[in-house]
């Protein structure tokens, strides 16, 4: 099974990098949103971080013009009609992805497959959703996709291991290395990860620390390149939020409980980085704490 033409649904931060990095490795990309500003953002923001590259020498002008000019985009399914694979990358929300595959099948050719780039996700209960559970999985990519290194694979329990074998064969071929995870709730990274990250949140709501001590203390006290809070605003809280739940409702556990806190920056808007406020603020040109 060969994969040359990968199509992506949802052009937001993760949808657009993933785009970025499936062109700039010689495929021809078909990029959907559901939202019409969401295209042209998307296509601005991997042109500008090419360029980014082409200021580090890790691109070539010839090679960020080649790499843009195999990215279509589209409002209409039928742009996914010549595509090997189609990644889903829309917002980390069950109802949307279902909706997605709904009317994603119906445009694929009979032997394309579907991946999910589901933080949380059950990769069977999304693939059982389609009419071909057997070529669905997760293929879940890291932020920012073009920078980081891993791919966690998922297999459902209905993915074949033909689809298993030619995804992962695609990962390398995108210059990534792969792990793989077996389809519990939030896989290995977000299963780890997130309920750290809730535990800054509650770190903060109890007063134990500022914004700036609890990160501080994480980057120099643990040697991590960002302290939790500031990698919260970068996933975005909402994403935050919805993996929390996926990990509480799917392992019935109260050590997942969401931190409040975190639930009521997702109820004021305050995504993060994405809308410019989170656990920072960043409409300046410096990210200022906001507790
Ligand atoms: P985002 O909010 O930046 O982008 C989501 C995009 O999906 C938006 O452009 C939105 O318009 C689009 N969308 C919503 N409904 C749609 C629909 N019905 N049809 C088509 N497009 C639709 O979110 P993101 O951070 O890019 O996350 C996308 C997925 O990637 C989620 O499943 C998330 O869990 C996963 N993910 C996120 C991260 C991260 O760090 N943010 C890392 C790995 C995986």
């Amino acid at each position: 099974m060969s994969i040359q033409i990968i199509g992506v649904v949802g052009a937001g931060q993760m949808g657009n990098g993933i785009a970025h990095v499936c062109a700039q490795s010689g495929f021809d990309v078909r990029l959907l949103d559901a939202n019409p500003d969401s295209l042209p953002k998307a296509i601005a923001t991997i042109t500008g971080n090419m360029d980014r590259q082409i200021k580090k020498g890790a691109m070539t002008e010839a090679a960020k013009a080649e790499a843009l000019g195999r990215i279509k985009t589209g409002a209409d399914y039928a742009i996914f009609g010549d595509c090997d694979l189609v990644i889903e990358a829309a917002t980390e929300n069950e109802a949307i992805k279902r909706e997605i595959f709904k009317k994603l099948c119906p445009a694929l050719k009979k032997e394309a497959l579907i991946a999910s780039n589901t933080s949380s996700i059950s990769i069977t209960r999304l693939g059982a959703s389609t009419d071909r559970a057997a070529k669905f999985m997760g293929m879940h990519f890291m932020n920012p996709v073009p920078v980081m290194q891993l791919v966690e694979l998922i297999r459902g329990i209905a993915t074949s291991n033909e689809t298993y074998e030619a995804v992962k064969e695609l990962t390398a071929k995108l210059g990534k290395t792969s792990a793989t995870a077996e389809d519990f709730p939030a896989f290995i990274v977000n299963r780890i990860l997130l309920p750290m990250i809730n535990e800054a949140v509650y770190t903060l709501y109890e007063g134990v620390g500022s914004v700036e001590s609890i990160d501080t203390a994480m980057k120099l006290g643990t040697n991590h390149p960002m302290g939790p809070l500031e990698l919260a605003d970068f996933i975005g809280l909402d994403t935050c939020l919805a993996v929390m739940h996926v990990l509480y409702d799917g392992l019935s556990d109260s050590k997942y409980r969401p931190c409040p806190l975190l639930v009521k920056y997702v109820e004021a808007g305050w995504l993060g980085r994405k809308t410019k406020r989170g656990f920072y603020d960043y409409s300046g040109p410096k990210p200022v704490p906001t507790r």
